[in-house]
């Protein structure tokens, strides 16, 4: 087989086989295929789009590009959750929890932060001592102990994906939702769970900038899972403004907290009962979606999910007196508080752009090598839909630079839009994505 007759075929339009995407994926990892034969045949890809078959086949050949994780030793149905990224999602930190006290099992791979969205990772080394370093049978362990485990990737998981990212990055052949679905596919399918909830987000904040664009990839994602067998179902999520109120990362661990005890921000709370009800459903715990609802109310009413948490952190050797005592967690050395220069109702507030204050206040990172500052961040003291008065606080920023504190007050300012006229709260799930429901092996 030679590259160069697949890109021929691939570019008068006919699809390629299952033998062919592995002979693509196999000889770019073992680097006997060159970047130019590859960006020739991405491009070919982004104009002439992908079948179902083609992007199930090339999900496959990535997921078996390097080493797999077996999860066989945990009893009972292994659930997980993937979101495409946005600004103050905490959403793992409180639907791990949520479903593993409600009976189900959370194992997750979870990564850092780069550029203007946060990683679950950086979020829980809040806590002094937490480790994300657990040999996968601790993982399995405590996964079969407590419900939940969340850890960092050391294993060389998804090589092909690490390589054709990089290369797509620098050839124009990012944003072909076939590629990315694949993408995103092959790095949740080789983890092994039985169900998959997918948060697909859009809006400014977001990779896919309008709901055509984030329907398409849910439910290519969706497709692809059911093709393999898997049970999975998308939301498409608002992500023009933050999600909650916290962005940064012991800032939004507070609120996860907030949130498990019932008493956080309504996007948010709303995003994990749905993502949860249709774990538990998918999962076969419950017999309908409402019936998850109730569930997970009665585990936040509780406290079980709460104590959850609790157990999750002293499980991974985090300090349980920063989860009773929040006070406790990393606090910057300043705050500054942005105030409205007008009164009316916040008719906009840029998630990118309060995604990059945070970023430049240090709560994030420009490059993978960079530290991050675990205290910093943005508190939304407003948000779509609110009414502020002129004085009133727009949003409080965390940080340990009184002049970046300064800078980003100007930046904020930008952030925001107030109007006169009354705006409409913004719903935070826009759709739904589900396939015939498959039964668990
Ligand atoms: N995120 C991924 O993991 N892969 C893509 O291709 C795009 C976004």
């Amino acid at each position: 087989m030679r590259l160069y007759d697949l890109i021929i075929k691939k570019r008068n339009g006919e699809a390629l086989l299952k033998e062919e995407w592995q002979f693509l994926i196999n000889g770019y990892v073992a680097e006997t295929i060159p970047d130019y034969q590859v960006s020739a045949l991405l491009m070919t890809v982004y104009f002439k789009g992908l079948t179902l078959q083609e992007m199930t086949d090339l999900t496959d050949a990535m997921m078996h590009s390097g080493e797999t994780i077996d999860l066989s030793g945990i009893e009972g149905v292994i659930v997980d959750k993937h979101s495409t990224g946005g600004v103050g999602d905490k959403t793992s930190l409180i639907l791990g929890p949520m479903v593993a006290a409600a009976g189900v099992k959370m194992a997750k791979l979870s990564g850092r932060g780069l550029g203007h969205t946060g990683g679950t990772i950086d979020k829980l080394e809040s806590f002094t001592g937490f480790t994300t370093e657990l040999i996968e049978q601790e993982f399995i362990d405590q996964v079969n102990s407590i419900g939940l485990a969340i850890i960092g990737q050391t294993k060389n998981l998804v090589p092909a994906d690490k390589k054709l990212y990089a290369l797509r990055d620098v050839t124009g052949t990012v944003d072909s939702n076939g590629l990315i679905a694949s993408s995103i596919m092959s790095k949740k399918l080789v983890s092994g769970a039985d169900v998959i909830v997918l948060d697909v987000k859009m809006g400014s904040g977001a990779f896919m900038k309008t709901y055509e664009q984030a329907a398409d990839l849910a439910e290519k994602m969706v497709k692809i899972g059911e093709r393999m067998d898997k049970k999975v179902m998308a939301l498409i999520t608002e992500m023009e403004q933050p999600l909650g109120r916290a962005v940064g990362n012991a800032l939004e661990v507070k609120e996860a907290i907030d949130t498990l005890k019932g008493k956080g921000p309504e996007d948010i709370t709303k995003l994990c009962m749905e993502l949860g009800a249709h774990i538990l459903y998918l999962s076969e715990l419950v017999g309908t979606v409402e019936e998850g609802y109730t569930k997970l109310q009665s585990v936040i009413d509780s406290g079980e999910a709460f104590d959850k948490f609790r157990q999750f952190v002293a499980m991974q050797k985090g300090n349980v007196s920063q989860v009773d005592d929040t006070s406790l967690l990393p606090k910057s050395d300043f705050t500054l508080e942005v105030e409205s220069s007008e009164t009316g109702y916040v008719s906009k507030l840029d998630a990118l752009k309060v995604g990059l204050i945070s970023l430049a206040l240090g709560a994030g990172r420009v490059t993978k090598e960079d530290d991050i500052d675990l205290s910093a961040g943005v508190y939304l003291c407003k948000k779509v839909g609110e009414k502020v008065k002129k004085g009133e606080c727009l949003a409080i920023l965390h940080g340990n630079s009184q002049e970046e504190l300064l800078r980003q007050k100007e930046e904020l300012l930008k952030a925001y839009q107030v109007d006169l006229k009354d705006v409409m709260l913004p719903e935070i799930v826009k759709g739904i994505v589900t396939r015939k429901q498959l039964k668990l092996s």
